[in-house]
């Protein structure tokens, strides 16, 4: 394709995903549904839409140009992509949570901790930093009950209000990273179709707005100077 292709998420950040990309003249043409590639109002530029750990993938592949992912993803596939715009929505963070009473950030008898989290390569990197060994428990979804059920003694997840945590009795104890959507693009992508790619930045940088209409949020990301 001499156009770009982009790959969208499906879940928390479609939606935003796409005003995102309408405000900027290429609205998806009809929704995803059962598609895996829609067109949009813009002929050179058409939507593939994937699970959001594949985004990654598909653009350092250059399966797609570019792709919208969340930085906790992007860091846990560890993708070798060109990072040119952070977007402004999806914001949260990813945390080790652990029981309100219970001990940390060691266990009695020197117990090693097993961690549940579906972010095993962050949540070993942030322990081993820390010349703390722990297991790791990989599980899909539902983290946040994983010590209720003793399945594990802490989780890494990603919290937004903190109201899941609160629910199921967990507390914040230590940040790992800072989590937002950003734009990436295929470094092949940006120097052999370096026209149409800086064109979709200029229409991108000014049109992106956080859900319920604030000014705009896009900021050029440090990883793209
Ligand atoms: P909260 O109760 O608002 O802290 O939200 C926590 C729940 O929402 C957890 O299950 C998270 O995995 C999920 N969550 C929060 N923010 C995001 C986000 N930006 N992207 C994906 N999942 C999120």
């Amino acid at each position: 394709m001499t156009g770009l292709r982009i790959a969208l998420p499906k879940g928390r950040l479609y939606e935003p995903s796409v005003a995102l990309f309408s405000a900027a003249g290429a609205a998806p043409a009809g929704d995803a549904g059962r598609r895996l590639l829609i067109p949009s109002a813009d002929p050179a530029i058409e939507f593939l839409v994937v699970k959001p750990a594949d985004v990654p993938v598909y653009v350092e592949s250059g399966a797609a140009d570019l792709g919208v992912t969340g930085t906790d993803v992007l860091r846990e596939t560890g993708a070798d992509v060109l990072e040119p715009l952070e977007l402004g929505f999806g914001v949260c963070r990813l945390v080790v949570a652990s029981p309100l009473d219970g001990p940390y950030p060691s266990l009695p008898g020197g117990v090693t901790a097993r961690v549940a989290t579906k972010y095993p390569r962050l949540t070993r990197a942030h322990f081993n930093a820390r010349g703390r060994p722990v297991d790791i428990i990989n599980v899909g979804g539902s983290v946040e009950v994983a010590p209720l059920l003793s399945l594990s003694h802490w989780i890494v997840d990603l919290v937004d209000t903190g109201n899941t945590l609160k629910a199921n009795g967990l507390v914040e104890r230590e940040p790992i990273l800072l989590v937002g959507a950003v734009l990436v693009a295929n470094r092949a992508t940006q120097k052999l179709k370096l026209d149409r790619y800086l064109d979709l930045m200029r229409r991108l940088e000014p049109s992106a707005r956080v859900p319920g209409g604030a000014s705009a949020t896009v900021t050029l990301s440090k990883h793209a100077r």
